[in-house]
């Protein structure tokens, strides 16, 4: 029986591809390479030093889909493929809502032709919303601000439905924090096209030297220095995180959300004093305005995963920027 792992290329994908084949997990990529590239697959490989089937499409072509699915035998999905640039989202929604949620949808309807039972899905910590108090638990409300967060909010409440329709079906719905840091091998990493928007890829091109500062966006938040507060959390925690949620939904029917964090809160000056002490480099930023849709604080509540799941993030900040620094800067 083998695991797909749809968008395997990508960021979360690869790690958590190298992590299941340091398990013994027999598993299959299909990525379109459309926010990432071949090389990923080759660090995996390298990696792991195991091989794995890997089919190039996209997610939302059926005739692949079921060929994947025919000419495998396919245990569990765990689901990675879409797109995520929430600024790309609200200048293009419809592919957004096609891409992530037809997509999901192509991907089910597969599963179900082939009696396919177990999905472990990439949600995000933002279906929070911009009015919960924090910690974030489970059982508060979801909302969105943006096209790509209501794909997250519309996918959660897809999957509900599929394990309220079908008593077999197991989903494990994952809500990401801040996902940074890289494989301590610097072989794999995260990649970004184009100018980024998440705060870490954009440290490491200011640390790089491509970039000459960094934008704090707002520093009169109510917080420890007035710079936003937000969970991050090493991207190999994140990875074994969802072999924790596989073991657990190898086991068990129905859905359950998850938030995956490490309930810490970390702000912008913190970590970016962390990244020139991890890297040796200096990071030079500048206060801008607060950025649209932004809040002052986020971080999870993390029980629920450590009892659920037995999991809890092993990592820290100062290893998330040494694992960083070490794969951006390597050239
Ligand atoms: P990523 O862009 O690095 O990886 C996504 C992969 O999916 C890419 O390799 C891309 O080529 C592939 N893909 C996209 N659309 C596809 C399609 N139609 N068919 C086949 N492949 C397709 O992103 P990531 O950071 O690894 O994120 C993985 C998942 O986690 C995404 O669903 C994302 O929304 C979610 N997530 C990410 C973060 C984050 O900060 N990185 C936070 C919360 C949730
Ligand atoms: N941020 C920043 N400059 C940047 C990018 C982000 O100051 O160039 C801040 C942002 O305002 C937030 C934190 O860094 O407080 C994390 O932002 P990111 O986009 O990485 O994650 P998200 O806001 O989606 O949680």
């Amino acid at each position: 029986m083998s695991v797909l792992v749809t968008g395997g290329a990508g960021y979360i994908g690869s790690h958590t591809a190298v992590q299941l084949l340091g398990c013994g997990e027999d598993i299959i990529i299909l990525d379109n390479f459309s926010n990432s590239s071949p090389e990923m697959l080759d660090g995996i490989r390298q990696i792991s030093n195991k091989t794995f089937k890997f089919y190039e499409g996209d997610m939302r072509d059926g005739a692949l889909l079921d060929r994947v699915f025919s000419e495998n035998d396919i245990e569990a999905v765990i689901h990675f493929a879409g797109l995520k640039a929430v600024g790309e989202s609200i200048q293009k929604p419809l592919e957004y809502y096609d891409n992530n949620i037809n997509g999901t949808l192509c991907i089910l309807e597969t599963m179900k032709k082939h009696n396919c039972k177990i999905m472990i899905f990439s949600s995000s910590a933002t279906v929070y919303g911009n009015d919960n108090p924090i910690p974030f638990t489970e059982d508060m409300k979801t909302s969105a601000i943006n096209p790509y967060g209501w794909t997250k909010v519309f996918i959660e409440h897809i999957l509900e439905g599929v394990c309220e329709a079908d008593k077999d079906f197991s989903a494990v719905l994952l809500r990401y924090f801040n996902p940074i840091g890289a494989h301590k091998s610097g072989i794999i990493g995260e990649k970004p096209n184009g100018i980024p928007n998440n705060i870490m890829p954009y440290i490491m091109k200011v640390a790089s030297g491509e970039y000459d500062h960094l934008n704090v966006f707002g520093n009169d938040y109510d917080t420890v220095d007035g710079t936003g507060v937000r969970d991050y959390i090493h991207v190999v925690d994140l990875a074994d995180g969802h072999l924790a949620a596989l073991a657990y939904a190898r086991k068990h029917k129905g859905a359950e959300t998850v938030n995956l964090g490490t309930g810490k809160g970390t702000s912008v000056l913190e970590l970016v004093a962390a990244y020139e002490k991890a890297s040796g480099k200096k990071v030079p930023y500048v206060f801008a305005p607060r950025r649209q849709g932004d809040i002052a604080a986020c971080y999870a509540d993390v029980s629920k995963a450590k009892k659920l799941l037995g999991w809890q993030a092993k990592y820290d900040i100062d290893d998330m920027c040494a694992d960083n620094a070490r794969w951006a800067l390597k050239e």
